[in-house]
């Protein structure tokens, strides 16, 4: 397996430990495979199979270069007892006409622990395979969950460094103690004075200032990428796709090669898109149901062809979608463009100097045969989580609330008889206060760790471990910063 830059602009292809150790293609473009694998999809074993064995299957399709061992360890490293649920991602019963795919099961209550569980290791591998001894540093933008998921998952481990940037008052209060609460010597986190896309453009400058990247080379450093546009980190989030179908079969509650729909709560486009590649290798999907919050920028993408970054943005209680600019929805474009490198090269100037572009006629058309694409404002996701909650007594969190709203929307409109799998993005307990105001219709008197104790004894529900687990970290202070500020302030905590 061999990988290019979307954008073309390179022309040398690298290999799959080289794109995960680089994480960002220096042209600005995202990584995708020369030659999308083309694989026999066993897909009358994924009813039998662990969630680990379709894991080792998929990562081999994509990362060839590892060895059979070598993805064995990771998957095993990845997918262990630091989960609450052995079976990694379970599939909810029926709960008003849905399923819902629980991700949040890992060490920091969202599904961002699912590929920053593999990373890590897989990078370590990568560094291995290239006798690259270079102190690695992850360098991320996060809007929460990705911070504390991939302070988590290198924490501590050898020849790497996290330096995450998140925006100030844009997490949660539950995310903010995670993130100042993690352990690891190798670990920083900073708020930059702005919003999430405030840090991420100002991250993905920093990654490409080759002056810069010359610097931290001659002192045996080098920058990565955690964020989903490392391909490192989206090709373990395929897995949980087969394994949901997998689990329909095995229940009895589709047959073996019946089309399911996925509605997927999305910011910066990397969970779905996961869902498009699964589709790609054969899994039986019809719709892919695209759900934003109220930053509904992709919304209107998939409704009109235009994509639009220009307008206001909002906080909402779904922040981990806060975004306007869906980095992975790159690769999307890429593959609808026939892989036309130049096409994408264009659009993403037009992005980045007008704020906008629009795509043709012929993409739009190709979009339409997968996607449909819907928004629910804050008021809609509390009463979507007390919609559900009333039903049967099924908690989600705000995340996953956008997207049960989503595909109501949907299903109202279409006569779609396809069922339908709301991926479940974090764990409710990770959002209390909306999660309370929802339920309980009047605003949660305390925040963080007492709203959780709160909505536990609201719920009467045993917490699980790793929520537990919150109330023993102790905290360090935060840091904020200008955005202007974070280049001299990575050279500070690197020394340079
Ligand atoms: C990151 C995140 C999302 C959005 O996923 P993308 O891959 O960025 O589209 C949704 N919900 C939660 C809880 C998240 O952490």
């Amino acid at each position: 397996m061999q990988y290019r830059s979307t954008r073309g602009q390179i022309t040398e292809t690298l290999n799959s430990p080289q794109a995960v150790i680089q994480g960002l293609a220096p042209d600005g473009g995202l990584f995708v495979p020369v030659n999308f694998p083309q694989v026999d999809l066993p897909l009358p074993n994924l009813a039998t199979m662990s969630y680990q064995a379709i894991a080792e299957l998929v990562l081999g399709w994509f990362f060839d270069d590892l060895s059979k061992d070598q993805l064995h360890q990771i998957v095993q490293g990845a997918y262990g007892s630091q989960w609450d649920d052995a079976t990694i991602a379970p599939l909810s019963k029926e709960h008003a006409g849905n399923y819902y795919l629980e991700l949040f099961h890992g060490p920091t209550l969202a599904f961002k622990d699912i590929a920053l569980q593999v990373l890590p290791r897989l990078m370590q591998k990568a560094l291995t395979i290239e006798k690259n001894s270079n102190e690695i540093i992850i360098l991320t933008a996060t809007s929460g969950d990705t911070g504390t998921a991939s302070m988590r998952g290198f924490s501590d481990q050898d020849g790497t460094r996290v330096i995450v940037f998140y925006p100030h008052g844009g997490v949660s209060p539950v995310q903010l103690r995670q993130m100042l609460g993690q352990r690891g010597d190798n670990l920083t986190a900073i708020a930059i004075e702005g919003n999430f896309d405030d840090a991420q453009t100002a991250v993905k400058t920093i990654f490409n200032d080759q002056s810069f990247n010359d610097q931290l080379l001659a002192n045996g450093f080098q920058f990565s990428s955690a964020n989903s546009m490392n391909i490192g980190r989206l090709i373990p989030q395929i897995v949980y796709y087969l394994s949901a179908y997998g689990q329909l079969v095995r229940r009895g509650d589709i047959k073996l090669g019946n089309e399911v729909n996925f509605t997927v709560p999305t910011g910066n486009f990397g969970d779905i898109l996961a869902g498009y590649y699964a589709k790609k290798l054969g899994l039986p999907i019809n719709r892919l149901i695209c759900a934003s919050d109220e930053n509904n920028v992709l919304t209107d993408f998939f409704n009109t062809g235009h994509y639009d970054r220009q307008r206001p943005f909002f906080l909402t209680n779904s922040p981990a979608m806060d975004i306007l600019v869906s980095s992975n929805l790159e690769r999307l474009l890429f593959d609808i463009y026939d892989e036309s490198a130049p096409s994408i090269n264009q659009l993403m100037e037009q992005l980045k100097n007008d704020g906008k572009y629009s795509i043709n006629a012929g993409a739009r058309a190709k979009l339409h045969t997968h996607f449909n694409a819907g928004f629910a404002t804050q008021q809609e996701v509390q009463r979507e989580i007390k919609r559900i909650y009333q039903q049967d007594g099924y908690v989600i969190d705000p995340h996953t609330a956008v997207a049960s709203f989503g595909a109501n929307e949907y299903y109202s409109a279409n006569n779609d008889p396809t069922p339908n799998v709301i991926i479940s993005t974090a764990s409710p307990y990770k959002f209390p206060e909306t999660v309370y105001q929802a339920i309980t219709d009047k605003q949660s008197p305390v925040t963080g760790l007492y709203a959780i104790t709160e909505l536990c004894q609201l719920l009467k529900q045993p917490l699980s471990p790793n929520v537990q687990q919150l109330f023993e970290q102790s905290q360090k202070n935060e840091q904020v910063i200008q955005p202007d500020q974070m280049k001299p302030t990575i050279r500070q905590i690197l020394q340079l």
